[in-house]
């Protein structure tokens, strides 16, 4: 390859429609604090989506950490081992003991069987991820949480307009967070939401990422600074215009891929359920033991031609230093995680990648 293909490249609007974006605030003077973008970016949020309520946040972090406070968690969480580290970071600040349970081998995500063996009387809640954007078993979840009495917080950074049925997947659980981070399928440069089911828990996570706040002299709660700008609202707003472009863009780019890797020996393709609709975030595929090269070995030869796949995730968050100590994090209690962790790889995906360019990675894959 003479240019360097990354594993994703971000999308963007017209840098003349963000001008006339800017030349608004610029005239209104109103950055920050609920103007008039951030409350007509959560309004047109919610209709894209199909959620009720939406709260909009500076990252995806921030509103982990929010959503965990908002419902009062204590004492331990179940969570999966299989994602970005900012989940269980997320209970960390918050002063909560992550445990980990092993994924499922063909959604990735928490294996609902294995939840119930890890509840204890100091279980609060599960967060599960929606890897990749594809679907967490959220009936499953939802039964188990009901019958204990557990919330249920979704890490659904990966699944920006990811449907089940007719159904938005942000509506399972009591609370889901996405992210709008650069490398996200919808993004604001940095950025994240929680998505709710009442006004009243809207009107509380909106006084807690402003400090706690209700007025002007009455603060209720230890809150935090989780606004979003003026500035990523109104981008939000110009990047959610082109989104059923993009995501139709990246189904296009995933049925090349999957046209050619999915017969090869060797290499394993995540399966989907029916009905289900999913935003093509990411192109995991599964290195096996029989395929020609190892899954480290192709990652290095791809990036010796220029192409910078990525191991996401590996290592496991549960290998990280302020994890690996857990008993929950010992090897044996997370074995289809680690397996899975040391065959992914996940190639380059995103609206503008050619199909000139595509061809080239497949090649350098199979031969
Ligand atoms: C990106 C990501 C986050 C963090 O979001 P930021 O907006 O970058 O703070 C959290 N969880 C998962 C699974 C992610 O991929």
């Amino acid at each position: 390859m003479d240019h360097k293909i990354f594993v994703t490249q971000p999308s963007l609007p017209p840098l003349s429609e963000f001008v006339e974006s800017l030349q608004k605030i610029w005239d209104s003077k109103v950055l920050t604090n609920g103007g008039a973008f951030h409350q007509e970016l959560e309004r047109a949020l919610c209709e894209y989506l199909g959620v009720k309520y939406i709260s909009l946040f500076n990252n995806g972090t921030i509103a982990l950490l929010t959503a965990l406070q908002a419902l009062n968690i204590k004492g331990e969480v179940i969570t999966t081992p299989y994602s970005f580290v900012a989940t269980t970071h997320s209970l960390l600040w918050n002063g909560l003991t992550p445990v980990f349970v092993d994924i499922d081998p063909e959604t990735l995500n928490l294996d609902p069987k294995k939840i119930e063996a890890a509840i204890t009387d100091k279980t609060t809640a599960i967060m599960p991820v929606h890897c990749y954007g594809r679907p967490c078993d959220v009936d499953a979840i939802g039964q188990l949480a009901r019958d204990k009495g557990l919330k249920v917080i979704y890490d659904a950074a990966h699944a920006f307009g990811v449907r089940v049925g007719d159904e938005s997947l942000l509506n399972f659980g009591d609370l889901s967070i996405l992210s709008f981070h650069a490398t996200k399928v919808f993004n604001t440069f940095e950025g994240g939401a929680i998505v709710c089911g009442t006004p009243e828990m809207k009107q509380r996570i909106d006084h807690l990422k402003n400090f706690g706040f209700t007025d002007e002299v009455t603060v209720v709660e230890a809150g935090i600074n989780g606004k979003m700008s003026e500035v990523n609202a109104a981008l939000g707003l110009l990047q959610l215009k082109n989104m059923d472009q993009v995501l139709t863009d990246r189904l296009l780019v995933a049925n090349r891929y999957r046209e050619r890797l999915s017969d090869i020996q060797g290499i394993r393709l995540p399966t989907l359920d029916e009905g289900v609709t999913i935003n093509n975030s990411y192109f995991p595929i599964f290195i096996q033991k029989d395929f020609s090269i190892s899954r480290d070995g192709l990652y290095d030869k791809l990036k010796t031609q220029n192409i910078y796949s990525r191991r996401y995730f590996y290592p496991l968050i549960s290998e990280f230093p302020m994890y690996k100590n857990l008993p929950s994090a010992d090897h044996g209690n997370l074995r289809v995680a680690s397996d899975v962790a040391s065959q992914v790889l996940c190639l380059p995906i995103y609206p503008s990648l050619t199909a000139l360019d595509q061809t080239k990675i497949i090649d350098s894959i199979l031969n």
